[in-house]
């Protein structure tokens, strides 16, 4: 997964873009890289890891220009390493493309092979480049004519923010798999995966790119082209369910209203009578886990304690990276479990490797039952369309029953909200959404090879 950020028409581009990544870091730490474009120059500066680190202003000062895009990276197509870092930017006969890209592509390696069989070069290893070289090679005069021109034939997930020369175009897929928002400030027009990046550099919102749509942006004003659109949509449930912040709405929802949502259904569904407490996986659990105390009746307490300075547990891209870090992460409060019946919710288990080191943690601090509420269904396929999700081999849902789930991670008693309650309970539902990773109902054909292991 990705963050992507751009603005157009404003003094201060890379710096608006700099500041805009900061909340969309939760969408990427492995690496981070803002390009601007100054009167036909373009200048990029990518690097490994958060922004923080990444960049220093003296650095951002080198990135002239009224226009710049930026990236935060979470690599699900192609290694961890610098060279596929995003954006990017490249010269070509008629100047010079930037690319972000949120989304995978679900035939990158047979439109890779084909470029390369003609004699492109490849630069990294990611499915995103394709799109550079379409564009490269498009003749279509006009910058939203030439994206539409190298998106024809390219299937699976994107949302892209692209440069050509002092052009900024936003896009998204005609299925809407990712979230893509446009705001404006002071008259400059700015692009975000979420709307939580508009509003800390003091963006309004305007409305959502759609579906199927290009929508450029220069000097001369602001152009769109609404290419064609999938009936019905595959927005991103996962989105709502994990992957957003909740001060932020995507595909033009509330994220905290979702969750809530979820927890209020998940609770109607799978009640735990006689409990004394609920509690959640903070922080993307925080939501949910009031929904099913509103419901409920169940009083809502802060009883596992989360480490600000350690990253998304699944963010790290290795198993031991993970592993390492549940206990780093994670610290349960004594006086609050011991002794009590507790229901623990979380938004998803994946492997269940961090939900039983938790389980354990919840035990060992006293609890003594613990009764497991999860706000989205058994997770059963991998995602081609941009979640980290592993392998079906990796995925516990897809290798054990309930029941054997609730034993391997050690609770009293597990509750999986239905597809039906998740689909009901997000905002612009119940149609309209991807949920193939619950359902095993994918819109596309499978990539030929898993993206990560093709492309890394
Ligand atoms: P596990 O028990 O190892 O399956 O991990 C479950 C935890 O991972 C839950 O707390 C989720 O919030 C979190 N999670 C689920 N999906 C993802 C994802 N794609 N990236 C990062 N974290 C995730």
């Amino acid at each position: 997964m990705c963050g992507i950020f751009g603005i157009s028409g404003h003094d201060s581009a890379a710096v608006l873009t700099h500041l805009g990544l900061y909340s969309l870091q939760h969408r990427g730490q492995e690496s981070a890289g803002i390009i601007a474009s100054d009167n036909g120059r373009g200048t990029s500066l990518r690097a490994m890891g958060m922004l923080g680190d990444a960049f220093s202003p003296e650095a951002l000062k080198g990135l002239a220009g009224r226009t710049a895009l930026g990236h935060t990276r979470y690599s699900t197509a192609g290694a961890s390493t610098i060279e596929n870092a995003q954006p990017s930017l490249v010269q070509f006969r008629g100047g010079h493309i930037g690319l972000a890209h949120n989304g995978n592509l679900t035939n990158a390696t047979e439109l890779r092979q084909a470029l390369e069989g003609s004699g492109s070069i490849f630069s990294s290893t990611m499915d995103s480049e394709v799109i550079v070289h379409r564009l490269a090679r498009a003749h279509s005069k006009q910058p939203e004519r030439q994206l539409a021109e190298a998106l024809q034939g390219i299937e699976g997930a994107y949302s892209l923010l692209v440069l050509i020369n002092d052009t900024l175009l936003a896009a998204r897929d005609p299925n809407g798999w990712r979230p893509l928002a446009m705001g404006t400030l002071n008259g400059a027009t700015v692009f975000a995966s979420e709307t939580c990046a508009l509003d800390i550099v003091g963006a309004t919102y305007v409305r959502d790119v759609e579906p199927g749509e290009i929508i450029a942006v220069d000097a001369t004003g602001i152009r769109t082209l609404q290419l064609e659109r999938a009936t019905p949509l595959h927005r991103c449930v996962f989105e709502h369910v994990y992957f957003a912040r909740p001060d932020s709405r995507v595909f033009g929802g509330s994220v905290d209203g979702a969750r809530r949502a979820l927890g209020r259904q998940l609770a109607i569904e799978h009640p735990a009578p006689g409990a004394d407490f609920v509690f959640a996986v903070p922080d993307s659990s925080n939501a949910a886990a009031l929904g099913f105390s509103v419901q409920s009746g169940l009083p809502l307490e802060h009883a596992l304690i989360r480490n600000h300075y350690v990253g998304r547990t699944f963010i790290q891209p290795t198993q031991q990276g993970r592993d390492a870090k549940v206990k780093v992460k994670y610290n349960p409060v004594r006086e609050i479990l011991a002794g009590k019946s507790v229901v623990m919710v979380d938004d998803s288990i994946v492997r269940g490797t961090t939900t039983r080191g938790l389980v354990a943690l919840v035990r060992a601090a006293g609890a003594r039952e613990v009764h497991m509420r999860v706000s989205s269904p058994p997770i059963i396929g991998p995602c081609w369309y941009g979640i980290d999700t592993p392998d079906k081999k990796e995925l516990i849902a897809a290798n054990m029953s309930i029941d054997q789930v609730a034993q391997h991670i050690g609770v009293d008693s597990l509750g999986y909200i239905s597809l039906d309650g998740m689909l009901g309970a997000v905002p612009d539902g119940p149609t309209g959404f991807c949920d193939s990773c619950f359902s095993g109902n994918y819109p596309t054909a499978a990539p030929t090879i898993a993206s990560k292991q093709r492309m890394g």
